[in-house]
């Protein structure tokens, strides 16, 4: 993508704010695939906080809000770095996006507030939500209560 291209699809898609910036897009199976890579490296290792050696690169799929009315999927591409403190219990590890998703996290932060937005205050169902992120029921449902439960204690 030119630079252009690039500033107009993250403007659109509010990826700027993330930290990340889309490089390719793709339609599969009436989901809508961004790619996207993070603006800056950040080769800081999350145990020891040493800046590791750039190892390779792995792709993390999120679900993402939808686009247009399609079920969205973020592939980001993400740096993975070797920790070189041989004290640290750390070998390898990706770089944090920590804007964009918690570690553990399938979807976008956003995406999760969006959720979370459609059921209480739109009262959407379940299904609805589901059908609207290409998502399962089950999912859907045990990512609310996750979340419900996360804002209840505070975090
Ligand atoms: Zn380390």
């Amino acid at each position: 993508m030119t630079d252009t291209t690039a500033l107009v699809a993250d403007t659109i898609c509010r990826t700027v704010e993330l930290g990340v910036t889309i490089t390719g897009a793709a339609i599969a199976e009436d989901r809508t695939w961004i790619d996207c890579r993070p603006v800056e490296a950040d080769p800081t290792c999350p145990t020891c906080g040493r800046p590791g050696r750039l190892r390779d690169h792995v792709d993390r799929v999120l679900t993402d809000l939808p686009v247009v009315g399609h079920p969205t999927r973020l592939r980001i591409q993400l740096p993975r770095f070797t920790c070189i403190d041989d004290g640290c219990e750390v070998t390898i590890f990706r770089q944090r996006i920590e804007a964009v998703a918690a570690p553990k996290a399938t979807t976008t932060r956003r995406c999760a507030r969006w959720i979370l937005q459609r059921l209480a205050i739109d009262k959407m169902s379940v299904s609805a939500v589901a059908r609207a992120l290409g998502l399962g029921w089950n999912t859907v449902n045990s990512l609310a209560v996750s979340l419900a439960s996360e804002f209840v204690a505070g975090h």
